[in-house]
Order: C-alpha cells, then structure tokens, then sequence
C-alpha cells in the first residue's frame, strides 16, 4: 500500500460530453473545456491526490478514429515511463464510443497491474447537474485507492470491464451496462471489487502494444441484407469483417443466404466472426441449421464477446498476424477477459 501523501495519478482529456461547451453559432454541444476548466469542477478536498493532466484530444467521441486508440495507448506509455510511480490513469472520454476506445486500451495495454479508468458524462460539466464531477472523482477514487490491475469503465458509481461494457441508455445517468456475469464492482462509502476482476499488482511489467489492423468491418445482419454486399466490403480492402447475427449467431442461408459470400470472403483471405445482436448469452453456431451453415464456411464465433470487443480484438489480432491458424488461435485466447466464461489467469 502506499502512503495517501504519495498518491500520483494522471487524468488524460479526450473531449466527449463531459467536456463540452454550448456553441451558439451551431446551436449545438462541442468539447471545449480544458483540462483545468473540467478540474475546476470538481468539489475541493483531494489534497492527498496529486493529478498529472494531459489534454490530448479535444474529440466528441463519434469522431474517434483507430489512430486515436493508437495515440491515447501511446500517451499511456509514454506518461507511465515519466511517471512510473503513477497508481492509476483515468481517461475523460465521450460515451457514444468509449466501449470501444476502452476495449482498444484493454488489448493495447496488458499487464499494466493498476487501474485504467475510463469515464465520461451525460450531462456537461458545464451544467449544474451534470454526472461529470461525479464520475470523474469516482473515476479518481478507483484509480487512486482501487484494489484493480485492468482497464474498466467507471460510470454512475459502476465499474464495468472495458472489454464487457455496453453503451445502452442514451438520457439517464445509467449509460452502461455491463453484459454477462456481472460488473467488476460498484462505488459506494468502499470501493466495492468483487472476485472476478483482476487486482493491482505493481510488481508487473506492463506490455504495450498498439499494432492495428483498422481494415475491419462491423456488419449487422438485417432480414433483406443483400449478400452481395460482404463481396463489396472485401473489395474495399478489409481484411476482416464481424457479422452480427441473430441470436446465436444465426444468418440467412435461404433467401438472400449470406453464407455464399461468407465462403467467397474466406477464399479471399478474409477473416470472418459471428458475434451476436444480443447483449447477454453467447454465440453458438452448432445450435441452428442458419448457424452451422456460418461455421461450416469457415467463420469464427465470437463466443460471448460484444461486437464492439470482437471488431476491437480482430483488427488488433491481424495487426500481428495474418497467418489463419494464428488469427484462429489468437481470437479464441481470452487475453483481457474479454470472454466472461474462461477464467482470468
Ligand atoms: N457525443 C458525445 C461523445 O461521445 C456523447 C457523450 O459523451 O456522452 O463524445
């Protein structure tokens, strides 16, 4: 334990509504808060934390691009050689895509043994009832005092695995959930952490390892999907496509049947997963004639990963390979606990 004189964290900006300002000439919400305008927020008293601040984006999240994953996983490397005494990190981000920028960290950053705490707002911190100070000094808590070694989302006195982690309300405070089992722990007067999250372990030498493969494609299956249209994605140069199925991960092999194009995708060299529309259960392609058809083709399950985690995880797995038994065995390693039913080493 360290001493609560002793307590460095970092806050690195990103923009996201709990930055953002009102612009009159748009008529419409920006992020344009500072760093120190956001802290300038949060209530007094946090005497025994000292926060390093680094504003690197000024982004609404819907505009955040794979080099953005790329640039923040570097930032995290590059503030955590200057300060390698720092006991946490937290990320200001915005909610419409955090899921996805968190679960890029989650594989970019392994063994970091401290808190990565990503957080945001509903409401800007501008307003006077916003959830942002909140969130942001829960963000604090977690990343200063947390018993956690692993990248989650800290939301509406949640902690939610980054790789488990769903956006699912748009106007209450309750952004996330977290899909099967469970969040990692809640933030009441403790720091609640249950078993199943991994737990701070200084001795560990994180890895840092930001290589990409942006050319993935998220599909969602849609009764009248055209086929055809896995045939123009591989056109466009993807090297692999999620496909969002139904349920267990069912697709249309009848009328308008995808699995045509999903063999032409594979003999293109074309990586293929079925994920589900489904937040909780998992994908089984063995259970359904519409399921096995997708798996006898050559695609991937999922499993239980969300589509946000499963296109995070293919594009970073073919930034480091592209060799179909690699690609294979690496989408079934559960590296981050990504997957919720195979037990985090
Ligand atoms: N559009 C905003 C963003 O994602 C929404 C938010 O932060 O809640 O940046």
């Amino acid at each position: 334990m360290v001493s609560e004189e002793n307590i460095k964290i970092c806050l690195i900006t990103t923009g996201g509504t709990i930055s953002s300002i009102y612009d009159s000439s748009t008529q419409a919400l920006r992020p344009g808060l500072s760093v120190e305008e956001l802290l300038e927020r949060l209530p007094k008293g946090m005497s025994n934390i000292e926060v390093i601040k680094r504003e690197l984006f000024q982004l609404d999240s819907a505009n955040a691009q794979p080099h953005h994953w790329q640039e923040l996983a570097s930032a995290i490397k590059d503030i955590n050689e200057e300060i390698p005494d720092l006991q946490g990190i937290v990320v200001s981000h915005g909610t419409d895509t955090m899921t996805y920028s968190a679960a890029a960290v989650s594989f970019m950053i392994q063994d970091f043994g401290r808190p990565i705490v990503f957080t945001g707002a509903q409401i800007p911190a501008s307003v006077p009832w916003s959830d942002g100070p909140r969130n942001l000094l829960d963000a604090f808590r977690v990343a200063a005092f947390g018993d956690l070694g692993e990248t989650c989302i800290v939301f509406n006195g949640e902690i939610h695995r980054a790789t488990r982690t769903k956006k699912v309300r748009v106007n209450s405070y309750d952004a996330f959930d977290s899909m099967d089992p469970s969040s990692i722990g809640i933030l009441a007067r403790d720091i609640i952490l249950y078993d199943n999250r991994k737990k701070r372990d200084h001795s560990l030498l994180p890895r840092f390892d930001n290589r990409l493969d942006d050319h993935v494609f998220l599909l969602k299956v849609f009764p009248g999907l055209p086929p055809q249209i896995l045939g123009r994605i591989v056109d466009m140069g993807y090297h692999g496509i999620i496909i969002e199925g139904f349920g267990s991960g069912n697709v249309p092999t009848d009328e308008n049947a995808l699995t045509g194009g999903i063999l032409q995708a594979i003999d293109q060299g074309c990586f293929v997963v079925v994920s589900s529309q489904c937040a909780f259960g998992q994908v089984d392609l063995s259970i359904y004639e519409v399921g096995r058809a997708a798996m006898e083709v050559g695609a991937m399950s999922a499993y239980d990963m969300s589509s946000e985690a499963a296109l995070v995880k293919l594009a970073w797995v073919l930034g480091h390979t592209s060799e179909p038994d690699r690609v294979q065995e690496m989408m079934r390693i559960n590296y981050v606990g990504e997957m919720s039913y195979i037990e985090l080493t």
